[in-house]
């Protein structure tokens, strides 16, 4: 089992396919050098015969058959009876003189060869000997005035030396594909061990270990780049998780209150021995902690719905000069009972293209929040201005401020600040506020000092 799994691993195939590369390889060098030196045996073996003849033929010009016979004999025995054989003839075959020819007794004369063989031209041939495995190299060269020399060669050396190279290439290749075998299988081990650190650390996550990461080599190498992809994807999901995860607290945190005082409030109906008018305003105080769970659960849902972008807007051409201005006007009593004072600076007819009700929302977060935190005296100013390319709107209190440590938070569903702790409201305004501004292509910013007032900055792209 354990066979047939290493069998199908990338890391066996890797193997497998660099033993076959490198025995191909080594088999086409062995074959190429081979094949070299045969031909270069061939080229030194004749060149060999052929010098041999020229010294035949200047011994016939200069001393006749017998000296030729003579010396015939004396190579042949010197050489071996068995390596070597010469033959003089005459053009049509008929022997003139031979060297000791009991070895060779199977070797004929070949006419055809004969018959071609000139003297600028030799004949070559290369006859198997019957009984006898190796073969024999033949030439046939014109000497003298009309002569011709038949002188055979054994090759059985030149194969015992090719036999032996065949011997020793076959013992090399098992050594070397053994090599090729643990080096290819320690390369492949090593390409993957990478990929390995990334099941490993898949599957320690999945076992339950969140912090687990592939530890990057910083080699710069693809396997860096998974492992490094794979932590920073981690990582983001971390991020999701922590961050949902603190939603969720704060959803459950923030509806246990408003649900612990409903289930207060009913448990003091079942009591009994209250009058009408207590059990009445026991009811109202219900109505009034039901309304505000359904707040929050309202404004989670207009978040998620802002979230999911320009394709849940209705999208309309508005005058937000007097979409501001009726907001003012709207909050006017409301800052009139607190003693805040409002005013605007606006510019005749600024339009942009946006959802008309998601965008009064959003002035109604802000507006409400600058009233809600400047206290009595102070003032909120609202003004709206052509950029660039954008509409400008600014919220501006001179109230409470917002210290450094919240200003970078309030944003965040369900984060108030250290200021609103007197205050009614469930930390979502702000939340909403930004998400709408978002789905909107725009941007909101915040700037402030604590003690002196913040201002919101919303950027807004105008319809052209
Ligand atoms: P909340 O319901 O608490 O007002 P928001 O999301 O509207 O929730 O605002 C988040 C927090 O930002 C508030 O709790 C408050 O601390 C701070 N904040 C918002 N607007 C202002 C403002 N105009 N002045 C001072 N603090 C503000």
């Amino acid at each position: 089992m354990k066979l047939l799994r290493s069998r199908v691993t990338v890391a066996f195939r890797l193997t497998i396919w660099y033993v076959i590369a490198f025995a191909l390889s080594s088999f086409a060098a062995f074959l190429v050098l081979y094949v070299m030196m045969i031909s270069d045996i061939h080229r030194h073996t004749d060149k060999a015969l052929v010098d041999k003849a020229k010294e035949f033929s200047l011994l016939l010009n200069s001393q006749g058959v017998e000296a030729v016979r003579a010396e015939m004999v004396r190579e042949s025995s010197s050489t071996g009876t068995g390596k070597v054989f010469f033959r003089l003839l005459t053009f049509d075959g008929k022997e003139l003189a031979a060297s000791d020819f009991s070895a060779w007794k199977d070797i004929g004369i070949d006419r055809i060869a004969l018959k071609h063989t000139t003297a600028d031209k030799p004949v070559f041939e290369t006859l198997a000997i019957p009984g006898i495995g190796y073969k024999v190299r033949v030439l046939y060269a014109a000497v003298g005035s009309g002569e011709i020399l038949q002188i055979g060669h054994s090759m059985m050396y030149d194969e015992r030396i090719l036999e032996g190279f065949r011997e020793i290439f076959g013992t090399a290749m098992g050594i070397v594909m053994i090599l090729a075998s643990l080096v290819g299988w320690f390369m492949a081990k090593r390409a993957m061990s990478g990929v390995e650190e990334v099941t490993q650390t898949a599957i320690d996550i999945s076992n339950g270990l969140l912090d687990s990461r592939v530890p990057v080599k910083g080699h710069g190498d693809e396997i860096d780049r998974l492992a490094s992809t794979f932590n920073s994807m981690l990582e983001r999901i971390h991020a999701l998780v922590t961050g949902m995860r603190e939603i969720t607290d704060n959803i459950a945190h923030d509806l246990r209150n408003p649900i612990t005082r409903i289930r207060g409030v009913a448990e003091m109906t079942l009591t009994g021995g209250g009058t009408t008018n207590e059990y009445e305003a026991m009811a109202a105080s219900i109505i009034e902690e039901c309304d505000r769970l359904l707040g929050i659960i309202n404004t989670m849902l207009d978040i998620s719905e802002a979230e999911a972008g320009v394709s849940k807007l209705t999208m309309e051409d508005i005058d937000i000069t007097q979409l501001i201005k009726d907001a003012c006007e709207l909050f006017d009593p409301v800052a009139e009972d607190k003693g805040v004072g409002i005013t605007m600076e606006v510019a005749d007819c600024l339009r942009v293209i946006g959802d008309k009700q998601k965008l009064q929302r959003m002035l109604a977060n802000l507006l409400d929040n600058a009233i809600k935190y400047t206290t009595a005296g102070g003032s909120v100013t609202l003004s709206v201005s052509r950029g660039n390319a954008h509409v400008v709107i600014s919220v501006n209190d001179t109230g409470v401020g917002i210290s450094d440590r919240d200003l970078s938070r309030i944003f965040e569903r369900f984060y108030r600040g250290d200021q609103s702790r007197f205050q009614a409201g469930s930390g979502l305004g702000l939340s909403l506020s930004r998400a709408i501004v978002l789905a909107h292509g725009g941007d909101i910013t915040v700037t402030s000092l604590p003690g002196k007032g913040s201002t919101f900055t919303i950027t807004l792209p105008h319809s052209s």
